[in-house]
């Protein structure tokens, strides 16, 4: 059986090479390198992916949505210690741009079987101090649901969508995620579904006064050459992986579809009570950033993987509330978001697996034996029949 890297991101990039090379060429030949035409026709392209008014670049995912909390001050509709509803189980970054505001992040539990937030555990959470939600389409798979909406509607609350591992995915309405709410931050960090050589981020958003602040504040705090009516920052999306990322977004589509043809399998195929594997029928329009597992004997699982020569990931060992960062979360009862931090294992997904390797994953998987008996109380049930 072959060996199977995790992310192999160099055979990734060469499912792209020749329109990467062609966009790389002219940059390198054009002496314009940051703010110019190739950022200006990303963000249009991107703008019209997505399904949104405007989108503006930054230079990062975490810059992303630390740039529109930002903006949301400055424009005055949050305040210091105003309350942010987060997705509990996420990655930290989504934390840090609530925390580098002055927010309160008030985590909020997942559910397990679709590992988003849990829309009926918003109400209990709602104080008088509430004002947001930030909402993370986890490991691709769509948090938003009328539920959600009609929650953040009732409550006058923002909605801003973490997008940062959902490129292209829809919600069941057919629209893009990053297009769902009042604003949205994505990340183009190389790993991504869309991912740059570098890294690369941008707001989506439909207020105008919303994105003007962003680009401002992206921007130093200038909206005039010399001017700065704010103390702003610098963060920006460069020439180079602005005409590489519009390289590679025509493709996008049809690279989500591959991930989804491997997850698709994984799904039907892997068949194995220590292995917890999404339910087809709620993650069928995933775009799998990653494949998540849940499995009460994870360590020994992943001992087994490697011993096959399969690469896997854990996504992610510590939630936020529990990182030492955080020490005034660390006691919140989140036992869900704990669960899932000691059980999930990610398997190999991306666009350029071959059918061999996706075999040897589900062989792999379908012959682990847990020689430890499964802890009481974390029994699984097996999805999908
Ligand atoms: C990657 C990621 C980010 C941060 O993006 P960077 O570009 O690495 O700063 C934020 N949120 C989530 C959910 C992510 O996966």
């Amino acid at each position: 059986m072959p060996a199977v890297p995790y992310l192999p991101l160099a055979r990734i990039t060469a499912l792209h090479e020749k329109s990467l090379i062609e966009a790389t060429t002219r940059v390198v030949r054009s002496g314009r390198y940051l703010l110019g035409p190739e950022l200006a026709a990303f963000e249009h392209d991107y703008a019209r992916f997505i399904g949104t008014e405007q989108c503006i670049g930054c230079g990062n995912g975490l810059d992303a949505l630390t740039l529109i909390l930002r903006a949301y001050r400055e424009l005055g509709v949050l305040h210091t210690g105003d309350e942010v509803l987060v997705s509990a189980h996420t990655f930290v970054a989504t934390f840090l741009a609530i925390t580098e505001n002055g927010l309160t992040p008030i985590p909020v539990e997942p559910r397990l079987d679709t590992l988003q937030l849990d829309g009926t555990q918003l109400d209990r959470h709602v104080t008088p101090r509430t004002r947001a939600l930030l909402l993370v389409h986890l490991y691709g798979k769509c948090a938003f649901t009328p539920e959600i909406e009609n929650f953040c509607q009732r409550h006058h609350l923002l909605l801003i969508e973490d997008n940062a591992q959902a490129h292209g995915l829809r919600a069941a309405d057919g629209r893009r995620t990053g297009s769902l709410g009042d604003a949205a931050g994505h990340s183009f960090y190389p790993g991504k579904n869309l991912g740059a050589m570098g890294d690369g981020g941008a707001v989506t958003t439909n207020h105008p006064d919303l994105a003007r602040m962003v680009r401002s504040l992206a921007n130093y705090g200038s909206e005039e050459k010399y001017v700065f009516s704010r103390t702003g920052r610098n963060s920006r999306l460069d020439e180079m992986q602005a005409a590489i990322l519009a390289a590679k977004l025509p493709a996008l589509d049809a690279d989500n579809a591959r991930r989804q043809a491997v997850a698709r399998r994984y799904m039907e195929e892997i068949r194995n009570p220590a292995i917890r594997v999404p339910d087809a029928s709620l993650w069928s329009g995933a775009v799998f950033h990653i494949f998540p597992v849940l499995s009460p004997c994870r360590g020994e699982l992943q001992a087994h993987f490697a011993q096959a020569g399969i690469g896997t990931l854990i996504h992610y060992p510590i939630a936020p509330h529990r990182q030492a960062c955080y020490p005034r979360l660390n006691a919140l009862p989140l036992p869900l978001t704990e669960q899932i931090a000691r059980e999930e294992l990610s398997l190999p997904c991306h666009p350029a697996m071959t059918d061999e390797e996706t075999n040897s994953v589900i062989e792999t998987a379908n012959s682990f034996k847990a020689t430890a008996p499964l802890r009481s109380g974390a029994q699984i049930s097996q999805s999908g029949g």
